[in-house]
């Protein structure tokens, strides 16, 4: 009987316990929804303040260089740099803010013309890179939303190569392993790399790896990737890629009856 007894006040201890931690675990989503919908709104409001101060620095440049002394110059290009760097985090912020709320738009995306349109685009600053891309399979998504995570990995992928070695890009996809409804695309580099045992880490908001301070970022490009992603129902991750560098994948629905559609969403027809 005392032993049933025990048993019984266990079990009930660690009922309490579980309740108490989902209890937390609740609080602390709801806690970082708020911070991330804060962090939209000051976004949201920084965007036309700073798009003024790029314009008018951009100004000057264009009006009164032949006035400025070189010191004065110097002093324009360090405005000019960090109000670019400002743009870009901004622009993070709103898209990782926004990943979870806007309206998923799904439709069949040819991935092979997607890949290719961001290649064009990312030759204009990588002319000498070199990016294979197999024959992809369609999936099923959001087109805006999936270019901006092909695009991210992608531009990493350029970003975190040497300036002195012409990056090389190799782009894949198979069925995946798990799970038959989801194709995998895998974007891997032979660039810097990330150490082991950071590899689980770079995907949370903020995050840079050991090796990356000499490259600019915000550490948000991964966060806004991986929430994009798990709305369309598919996972993310990183390895190290056989002979240097990084790999990166990604899984998408293969059909239209795989893509989850968040609760607070109507259905689209
Ligand atoms: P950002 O590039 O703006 O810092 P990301 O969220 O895109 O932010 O990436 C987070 C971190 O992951 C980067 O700071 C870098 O340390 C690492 N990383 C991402 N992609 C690569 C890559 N292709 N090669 C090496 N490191 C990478």
């Amino acid at each position: 009987d005392r032993a049933l007894r025990r048993v019984d006040e266990a079990t009930a201890d660690l009922r309490d316990d579980i309740l108490q931690r989902e209890a937390v675990e609740q609080q602390l989503r709801r806690r970082e929804e708020e911070l991330v919908g804060f962090a939209g709104v000051v976004a949201h409001d920084l965007r036309s303040p700073l798009s003024n101060v790029v314009g008018y620095a951009e100004m000057i440049g264009l009006v009164d260089d032949d006035n400025l002394t070189s010191k004065q110059q110097g002093y324009l290009g360090k405005v000019r740099t960090s109000a670019g760097r400002m743009q870009e985090l901004i622009d993070d912020l709103l898209a990782y803010a926004t990943a979870d709320n806007t309206t998923l738009r799904i439709s069949e995306i040819d991935m092979v013309e997607l890949v290719e349109s961001i290649v064009a685009e990312r030759r204009v600053s990588a002319p000498d890179a070199t990016i294979d891309c197999e024959p992809l399979p369609s999936v099923q998504g959001d087109p805006s939303q999936i270019r901006q995570v092909l695009d991210n990995l992608i531009g990493n992928a350029i970003k975190y190569t040497p300036e002195n070695q012409a990056a090389t890009i190799t782009i894949t996809a198979a069925d995946d392993a798990a799970d038959p409804d989801l194709c995998r695309i895998d974007v891997a580099d032979r660039g810097i790399g990330i150490p082991e045992s950071q590899l689980a880490e770079v995907f949370n908001a903020f995050t840079r790896a050991e090796g990356s301070e000499h490259y600019p970022g915000t550490g948000l490009g991964l966060a806004i990737v991986q929430r994009i992603v798990e709305r369309h129902n598919g996972t993310v991750g990183v390895t190290q890629n056989t002979g240097g560098g990084t790999r990166f994948w990604f899984t998408l629905p293969k059909t239209t009856a795989s893509v989850r559609v968040p609760k607070n969403e109507p259905e689209e027809d």
